[in-house]
């Protein structure tokens, strides 16, 4: 049985982060699709991608010059017959069986070596005359060729199911003439907004109201992890209505809920939750903003009308979902989805898994903090190549998106210090 929230510790942010990645080791993605490799981009890999023969292809001369034996540039300089010239796509039959001591052949990057050849000495170091050629720098056996199947031999696995598909990945895939690919499908993500106060964005507000923006910051961090969003109305803060509508989300992969997890009276989502039988892991995390963020699971029997829209997609339910609930303030939002929620949306994407990993950069401005908790402060980076700096930028706490937006990472401030000198390295959450 879950404890009550009031009885249960509130962990490091790295105890936390650790939690929601050691469940996220256990979920698995909705389904797969196969894709057109040019809409692949991004997309999450669901098969394996081998080499569908060596890798090169044929011995491949790096550079433009003469093809050789390394043994004759002895005395230089040394002057050799030309009997060939290989380019780059030659027709096999065109290319000698076999170089003979004594012998060169001129060839181009990309080209194949001839048999015999070991070595490929570059053209600025030759001089052509008419049928031979003059070279003046010795090379080694080996020099600018890659051998035949030396970066992958025919049948070697060069991509694993889990791996993103970046301009690499897809030149690889490419490569070994993959036009199609089996991807995994988008995970579908719900997000409720909560509050009486929250009204949708294409209303007027009252004087009192506030237009719901975490749910379209959470949208695209959603999309951009490699999630489909699905906004619900806003909930009120009123019991029923809301757990009629965290029911409603649970029928998706993962529900992120924002707003209503702090102390206050009208703060129903823990208890709307448990009301459901949810397991807390934990429901607070030492950092700032997002300190009473929550992370759960509630077990899910049910079968879900969204599944039975995915042709094809083979699928194991899962017997719980997993939930976030995350403080409303917009600051907050985005910092604690960033840190916690967007872990188990890679996992559930099929993204293997990734450690969160910070960038350092020099401090512009001096910091002063409480201790306590670790802080992720938003923040400019600014600099030019192997000079970064960072100053965080004026804000009015948790609330202040205008601030956030100016802001193009965050700072990441230890629980211990109390203050952080100009030029000191500190760690940079990108954004
Ligand atoms: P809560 O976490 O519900 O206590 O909300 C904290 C602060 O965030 C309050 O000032 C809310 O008005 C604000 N807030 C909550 N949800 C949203 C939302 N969806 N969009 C913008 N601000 C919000
Ligand atoms: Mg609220």
């Amino acid at each position: 049985m879950a404890v009550g929230p009031e009885a249960r510790p509130i962990p490091t942010f790295e105890a936390a982060r650790h939690l929601v990645e050691n469940h996220a080791a256990q979920v698995h993605p909705p389904g797969t699709e196969s894709v057109e490799l040019l809409q692949a981009s991004n997309r999450v890999l669901a098969e394996s991608v081998a080499a569908d023969r060596d890798i090169p292809p044929f011995p491949r001369s790096t550079r433009d010059g003469y093809a050789v034996h390394a043994a004759d540039l002895g005395n230089l300089p040394v002057t050799l017959d030309v009997v060939a010239e290989i380019r780059a796509g030659q027709k096999p039959e065109d290319i000698p069986s076999l170089l003979a001591r004594g012998q060169a052949a001129s060839i181009m990057t990309g080209a194949p070596v001839p048999a015999g050849a070991d070595a490929v000495v570059m053209v600025e170091y030759t001089t052509r005359k008419a049928d031979r050629v003059e070279v003046t720098r010795a090379v080694r056996p080996g020099e600018n060729i890659v051998p035949k199947g030396a970066e992958a031999r025919l049948g070697a696995s060069l991509l694993l199911p889990g791996a993103r598909l970046n301009d690499a990945a897809i030149a690889l895939a490419a490569s070994v003439g993959k036009s199609q690919v089996k991807v995994y499908l988008r995970p579908r993500v719900t997000v409720l907004t909560t509050g009486d106060e929250i009204v949708p964005v294409e209303s007027s507000p009252g004087p009192t109201q506030i237009r719901n923006s975490n749910s379209y910051s959470l949208a695209a961090q959603i999309q951009h992890a490699g999630g489909e969003p699905v906004l619900l109305p806003i909930a009120p803060d009123e019991p029923q209505e809301l757990r009629r509508l965290i029911e409603q989300g649970l029928q998706s992969d993962l529900l992120i809920l924002t707003g209503g997890v702090s102390m206050g009276r009208y703060d129903l989502v823990e208890q709307a939750l448990a009301e459901l039988n949810a397991e807390f892991f934990f429901t607070g995390a030492n950092i700032q903003p997002g300190r009473p963020v929550v992370f759960g699971q509630i077990p899910w029997g049910g079968d879900t009308p969204f599944d039975k829209l995915r042709a094809g997609s083979v699928r194991q339910m899962p017997a719980h979902k997993y939930f976030f609930g995350l403080p409303g303030n917009p600051v907050s939002t985005m910092v604690t989805f960033k840190l916690f929620a967007r872990p188990m949306l890679e996992a559930l994407t099929g993204l293997s898994p990734q450690k969160l990993v910070f960038l350092h950069a020099r401090l512009k401005s001096e910091i002063h903090a409480k201790t306590g908790l670790k802080r992720f402060l938003p923040a400019v980076l600014s600099g030019e190549f192997e000079n970064s700096q960072v100053e965080l930028v004026a804000w009015q706490g948790s609330g202040d998106i205008a601030a956030t937006a100016r802001a193009n990472c965050y700072v990441v401030v230890p629980s211990d210090r109390e203050r952080i000198a100009a030029g000191e390295w500190v760690a940079v959450m990108m954004r």
